[in-house]
């Protein structure tokens, strides 16, 4: 059976060659639906691939091929080589947490930087396969970065809606360099979120954003490769910052998927982390699921400054089938978080701190346990926001003090000085 859209709310059913990003008759959001009946899934297989040179098994997305996009032929495949991040267990980073062991996935280390590259090749494949020519998003950064970079491999024209203010220098850079379609709104990202939908379908413009229920498809491989890395062991706890909550909702899918499909015998415990001042999933959670309710957002962590995310109700469900938490982050502990991977020689950008900041209040809290197996996931890098980095160092930030700070020395042109300087 070739795949299809299937509303996650009343379960109708579109061809997967419609234009469509949510539901026609209830609005509810759409999931990609593969049959893994035909398909021969196993460790083996996926395991088999590992250290392969050719397209597409060496990209760590298209290495699940069957579990991500089973009926694309390997020639409409837009890939860069996304995935295959590397696992770093990281002693201090346990030791911060308050556990014994934490593994952090680094999916800063994809081509442009973020995880957002491994729901951008499954994203512009599905655009060149429906034949499109021009693509869009919303974007507080990584997202325009990513789809600039995977739309100039396609020979498809990139438009990006930015707010006119707060974008992390190193995300605005990528997406001028790789030749997109710039727009800088007067808005922040929830506006620009819906104004990119308005204008996309006025145009005949194919949306890219979180929405786009493919970019999911390449999210999930996330978890694919990790738990492979795990020799396919089960960790406790998996641990990402949530802002348009794509990601936690890929993750749910896709650890589902492997434990239906037979590639692990349990599935982890989900914990969602956000930041303080972008937290609707947070009160919602804590309201029980009851009237949901956006806020306004703001925090350092500029990749989820997020009020109202687009895929609330698909987390939701990625939180219902893990038995899922979900914990607020100050900017404060997001960035001294941050400044101990950073001072491991790893480094990340603020919102990707979130997993360790958030793994710590959990275990202050009592709900995870010291000798719980956790892997938390870095979502990007950490030369994505050096304004950030600089101004924690320099004691610039506003409301934060560092304390983990790296001080610039001064010295005078003279030998003895530095001498004495660093002795
Ligand atoms: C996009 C992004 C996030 C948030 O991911 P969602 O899927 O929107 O919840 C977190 N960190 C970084 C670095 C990102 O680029
Ligand atoms: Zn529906």
């Amino acid at each position: 059976m070739p795949s299809i859209l299937h509303c996650m709310d009343c379960a109708q059913q579109y061809p997967i060659q419609r234009v469509i990003y949510t539901c026609e008759v209830c609005g509810g959001l759409l999931d990609v639906k593969h049959d893994f009946g035909g398909e021969r899934i196993s460790r083996q297989l996926f395991d088999g691939r590992l250290g392969g040179l050719d397209a597409p098994f060496a990209s760590g997305v298209w290495r699940y091929k069957e579990l991500v996009y089973p009926g694309i032929g390997d020639r409409s495949i837009v890939s860069g080589m996304e995935g295959n991040t590397n696992l770093y267990p990281l002693p201090r980073a346990a030791a911060y947490a308050g556990v014994d062991a934490i593994y952090l996935k680094h999916e800063g280390e994809n081509p442009t930087g973020s995880f957002k590259d491994r729901g951008m090749t499954t994203g512009v494949t599905q655009a060149k396969a429906l034949g499109m020519t021009r693509v869009a998003c919303a974007s507080t950064g990584n997202t325009s970065a990513s789809m600039a970079s995977y739309a100039a491999r396609a020979d498809m024209q990139g438009i990006i809606f930015l707010q006119d203010q707060q974008i992390a220098l190193g995300k605005l850079a990528q997406g001028i360099a790789f030749g997109a379609t710039c727009l800088q709104i007067n808005a922040d990202f929830d506006r620009n979120m819906e104004l990119v939908q308005l204008v996309s379908e006025r145009l005949g413009i194919y949306v890219l954003n979180s929405v786009n229920p493919f970019r999911l498809e390449g999210q999930k491989s996330i978890m694919f490769e990790a738990l492979q890395q795990l020799r396919w062991r089960t960790p406790d706890w998996i641990v990402v910052p949530g802002g348009n909550l794509g990601n936690s909702s890929a993750f749910g899918k896709g650890l589902l998927e492997m434990y239906e499909v037979g590639l692990i015998d349990r599935l982890p415990r989900l914990a969602i982390v956000q930041a303080e001042g972008a937290n609707p999933l947070y009160r919602h959670f804590r309201a029980g699921f009851k009237n949901f309710e956006p806020v306004k957002a703001e925090t350092i962590a500029t990749a989820i400054k997020i009020g109202n995310p687009v895929n609330l109700q698909k987390a939701i469900r990625a939180l219902e089938w893990t038995s899922g938490v979900v914990e607020e982050v100050s900017d404060q502990q997001i960035m001294d978080a941050k400044a101990v991977i950073d001072s491991a020689g790893i480094g990340c950008e603020p919102a990707s701190a979130c997993s360790l900041a958030g793994t710590k209040k959990l275990v202050e809290r009592g709900v995870i346990k010291r000798g719980d197996s956790v892997l938390g996931v870095l979502t990007g890098h950490v030369l994505k926001d050096p304004e950030a980095t600089i101004g924690y160092h320099a004691d610039r930030l506003e409301g934060i003090a560092p304390s983990y700070r790296n001080q610039m020395l001064q010295a005078a042109d003279d030998i003895e000085a530095i001498v004495k300087l660093l002795s």
